[in-house]
């Protein structure tokens, strides 16, 4: 059966890119860096940036969509998105081809060159934030990143993940000595801020306990974390619940500034 392949081409607070191939089908979620550099970085792992079959955006803030119209408007690409990102988003992309606006209703599922892409609510404080599963064959890969909180419904959404890109931002305690000012340190901590190494051990766990899933750590912060502290919280959590890494889990971390290996699943 084909395999996914996917690779994240940068995950943080300087800009999210996600890259998700199954058969023909090649999709970005996110293009929140320079069409520049996501074409360079594409490039490496073989991809041609017009072979691309859309770019599917989270959300409005400037990390997630900074390369998409740019993008779009080079390569001829489509980019999904709910309606009302697409009213947040607008100014910031410029003026994208009317046939590559493409409008999706969050409640329903879509499809994409034999991708069945089901996005879902995430708590974070943009005007419609959503995660994204797609499904190919019989793998789902999921992006979960700029999430304050993991509740039923998300992790629900989340379970039986071959592969996800799940948010380990911050180290609390880096967070609340850093250099951040209090209200800034407040919205991270916050309900739809963004998620803790902690909790997105928690969540590792939890997605572990009956199926194997391959974890990427990812959207880590520059000033309130480092990969091998994300990693090492992570994996202590996964010890304290019994959970074996390499036998029920595979945990990497995804960079801020290049991309990351190229997973086959
Ligand atoms: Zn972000
Ligand atoms: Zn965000």
């Amino acid at each position: 059966m084909e395999e996914v392949r996917a690779c994240a081409l940068a995950s943080g607070s300087s800009g999210n890119s996600f890259y998700i191939e199954g058969g023909n089908g090649k999709l970005l979620i996110d293009a929140g860096l320079s069409g520049k550099r996501i074409t360079k970085n594409l490039e490496e792992i073989g991809v041609k940036p017009d072979e691309l079959d859309g770019i599917l955006i989270t959300h409005e803030h400037r990390d997630h969509i900074t390369g998409a119209g740019v993008l779009s408007r080079r390569f001829n690409l489509p980019i999904y998105a709910t309606e009302k990102t697409w009213e947040a988003m607008g100014p910031c992309i410029g003026e994208i081809k009317p046939e590559n606006r493409r409008v999706y209703d969050k409640k329903r599922g879509f499809e994409i060159k034999g991708f069945k892409v089901e996005p879902f609510d995430i708590p974070h404080d943009a005007v419609e934030p959503v995660g994204y599963s797609l499904f190919y064959n019989s793998k789902k890969i999921s992006s979960a990143t700029d999430i304050g909180h993991i509740n039923r419904g998300l992790a629900r959404k989340l379970d039986n993940s071959d592969l996800i890109l799940l948010e380990s931002n911050h180290d609390v305690e880096m967070l609340k000595v850093g250099p951040y000012p209090w209200p800034l340190k407040r919205r991270i901590l916050g309900e739809k801020g963004h998620l803790s190494n902690e909790d997105a051990g928690k969540m590792a766990a939890w997605l572990a306990r009956n199926k194997r899933v391959h974890v990427l750590l990812g959207h880590l912060s520059a000033e309130n974390n480092f990969p091998e502290l994300a990693y090492r919280t992570v994996a202590s959590i996964l010890q304290e619940k019994g959970i074996n890494i390499t036998k029920d889990i595979d945990l990497d971390v995804a960079y801020r500034d290049m991309r990351s290996a190229v997973f086959h699943i």
